[in-house]
């Protein structure tokens, strides 16, 4: 017989592990369904200096294991295997793993995204050693070094401004020669003195042995390669949110994120989006939090509905 909880979290970062903390405490059985490490993006953020609470900052894996831990104690479940097949309009929902089958009323889905990479060799070596997919968590640590940030949408012009409110010199390479980011955006780059922005040109190569000292960059039009001097690299080309899993069952929006507001309530009663793989304005380990706290709310309710 498969077993079957109130509430089944499928993904154990920030946003997971905040809903399971608040459905447990609601009195709601719960598990939670981790492929590997808990914690998500936040467990491989070296340092997280913007979740309040913690002065000087907190490691990202510790906070991830602090995390898990608060839900743990008052009782919610975790079983490490990963979910094969999901079926969110069953009664009660079937979830399918590789450590077998679960049964629940309802399921919040909190697989979060991944930052898409430039697919280079020297990009995977040197993250953390100044590649980073985040300047509002990573940008402090580049005050008066010169960064470049690759894309030319939305993120990057958003990035480029926090880092030249820090940095002395920020590169925008894009590949094209207009930005994607939108009019708003245009206006406050032009007008920032330290942001220069490299049309027309691809990131090819990371330099740097143990820590990132520059970038070489082809021309997109000549062809012609030149290597520029940066401290850190911000790739900020999108984000692919992990939900192939749910595609064909749940409302999805255009660029593949699941359709739900601040509410994370989605298209099917009882399934609830929290965290990176909603539409949201700012995806941070706080707003995944937050999400998860809401989505109990939502849960408890429709719990309480199915009992009447
Ligand atoms: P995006 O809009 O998809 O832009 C990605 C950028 O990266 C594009 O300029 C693209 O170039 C470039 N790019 C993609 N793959 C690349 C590669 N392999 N090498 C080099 N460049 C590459 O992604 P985003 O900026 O992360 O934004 C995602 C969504 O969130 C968008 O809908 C955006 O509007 C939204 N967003 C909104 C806000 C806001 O409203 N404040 C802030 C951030 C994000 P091309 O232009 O040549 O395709």
């Amino acid at each position: 017989m498969a077993e079957h909880y109130d509430v089944i979290v499928v993904g154990g970062g920030p946003g997971g592990y905040t809903a399971a903390l608040y459905c447990v405490r609601a009195g709601l059985s719960t598990l939670v369904l981790e492929r590997m490490t808990p914690g998500g993006q936040m467990a491989t953020t070296n340092w997280i200096e913007n979740y309040p609470g913690f002065e000087p900052g907190i490691d990202g894996y510790e906070l991830s294991e602090k995390m898990k831990a608060g839900a743990e104690r008052f009782g919610a479940k975790t079983i490490f295997g990963e979910v094969e097949r999901l079926d969110l309009a069953a009664a009660p929902k079937r979830i399918q793993t590789t450590s077998g089958e679960f049964l629940s009323d309802n399921v919040i889905l909190a697989m979060g995204a991944n930052p898409r990479p430039l697919g280079l060799a020297a990009e995977e070596r040197l993250r953390g050693r100044g590649v980073s997919y985040c300047a509002t968590c990573d940008g402090m640590f580049y005050r008066g070094k010169t960064v470049v940030v690759a894309g030319g949408g939305n993120s990057a012009a958003e990035d480029a401004l926090t880092l030249s409110k820090l940095c002395q010199k920020v590169y925008i390479v894009h590949r094209r020669d207009t930005l994607r980011a939108t009019q708003s955006y245009l206006k406050p780059l032009a007008q920032a003195e330290n942001i220069e922005i490299l049309y027309n040109r691809q990131i090819v190569d990371i330099l740097g042995d143990n820590q990132v000292s520059g970038v070489t960059l082809r021309d997109t039009q000549s062809g012609d390669t030149a290597d520029l001097a940066c401290d850190g690299v911000f790739v900020a080309i999108g984000r692919l949110p992990n939900t192939a899993l749910v595609e064909g069952q749940i409302d999805l929006d255009e660029t593949g994120y699941i359709r739900a507001g601040e509410d994370t309530c989605t298209n099917l009663p009882g399934v609830f989006a929290v965290g990176d793989l909603r539409t949201k304005p700012l995806r941070q380990v706080i707003t995944a939090a937050a999400d998860g706290a809401v989505a109990s709310k939502f849960a408890e309710e429709h719990s309480a509905a199915l009992e009447r």
